[in-house]
């Protein structure tokens, strides 16, 4: 039997890896003239491991003590940051208090009570705003420092006070810089990449990508305004990404992919198609399969 050719592109998405929700979807894929790409999970493999670890002179904590105070925090928490962290501590076979009171903050960290004490671990940008104090200022400096390697520095707060700062690193994938390059010629422009990370990560990333246009620092609804900014400029926007931060950028598109092996439910719920193989390199050959059909259905 002939299938019509929009079904039959979809079952060939799926041979692909790329689980494509509905027809409409599969035609507006071969629709996107811009693209905006997430950098963790997207464009790095997304599963990071802590390659510093460092108390903060006056903190009194060694290092053993300030990432199992850190991954006490994190243990609640799904983003591969707090894996990270929570892996690291476990191979060095530090035992870890139980946490309470847990709460996360897309794009900015997690705060949780643990042994009596407030703690908080997240982005050093957003937790030391407005802080002048010279602790803030030495926990400002050895985050930056650690940033430009290229890691992920993740600041860790006690009641208030910076204690230390972990270093986290995470590899590119290996056909990320040849995705940017097809999606550059399937679309017309090169990817743009939107990140919550330090701009510092972002440019060094990005460079190894082959993207020039990158913002950094973002909340989730930052990335949902960059791509809503493109709509309105005439462009019709993939998004792709795997978190909850990239949920309302997924929604705001004009439609959205989500990186299925470790996407969060919000994002596979919300994206309009699921790569359900972990190659970033299925993006441009959906894309490149919607048009094929395109011009057979018109
Ligand atoms: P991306 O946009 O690159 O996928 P996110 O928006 O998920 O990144 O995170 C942005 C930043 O927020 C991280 O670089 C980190 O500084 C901070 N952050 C978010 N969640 C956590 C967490 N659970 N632990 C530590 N830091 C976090
Ligand atoms: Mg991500």
């Amino acid at each position: 039997a002939t299938m019509p050719p929009l079904l039959s592109a979809m079952a060939n998405a799926g041979r692909h890896g790329v689980l494509v929700k509905s027809a409409v979807v599969m035609e507006r894929l071969g629709q996107a003239d811009a693209v905006a790409l997430d950098k963790t999970g997207t464009l790095t493999e997304g599963t990071p491991h802590v390659t510093g670890v460092h108390p903060l002179p006056g903190a009194a904590l060694t290092g053993d003590a300030l990432l199992a105070l850190a991954a006490a925090a994190e243990d609640p928490s799904e983003h591969p940051l707090a894996r990270a962290v929570v892996s690291a501590a476990r191979e060095r076979g530090l035992p870890l208090l139980p946490a309470s009171e847990f709460t996360s903050a897309p794009g900015t960290g997690v705060t949780a009570t643990v042994g009596g004490h407030r703690v908080a671990v997240g982005s050093p940008a957003r937790l030391l705003r407005d802080t002048g104090s010279p602790a803030a200022s030495r926990a400002a400096a050895s985050a930056a420092a650690m940033e430009e390697t290229g890691c992920t520095a993740v600041l860790v707060l006690r009641d208030g006070l910076p204690v230390g700062v972990l270093g986290i690193a995470d590899r590119i994938r290996c056909d990320a810089a040849a995705t940017v390059a097809s999606l550059a010629v399937l679309t017309g422009g090169t990817p743009m990449l939107l990140t919550g990370d330090n701009p510092r990560a972002a440019a060094r990333l990005a460079a190894e990508a082959g993207i020039t246009d990158v913002r950094a620092g973002l909340l989730p609804e930052d990335k949902a305004a960059a791509v809503r900014e493109l709509e309105r400029a005439g462009h019709r926007v993939l998004v792709v990404g795997d978190g909850v931060n990239d949920a309302p950028a997924l929604a705001a598109a004009h439609v959205g992919i989500a990186m299925g092996r470790a996407g969060s439910d919000l994002a596979l719920e919300t994206a309009d198609a699921v790569i359900i193989r972990d190659e970033l390199a299925t993006v441009p050959a959906v894309i490149a399969l919607s048009r094929a059909t395109r011009r057979l259905v018109v």
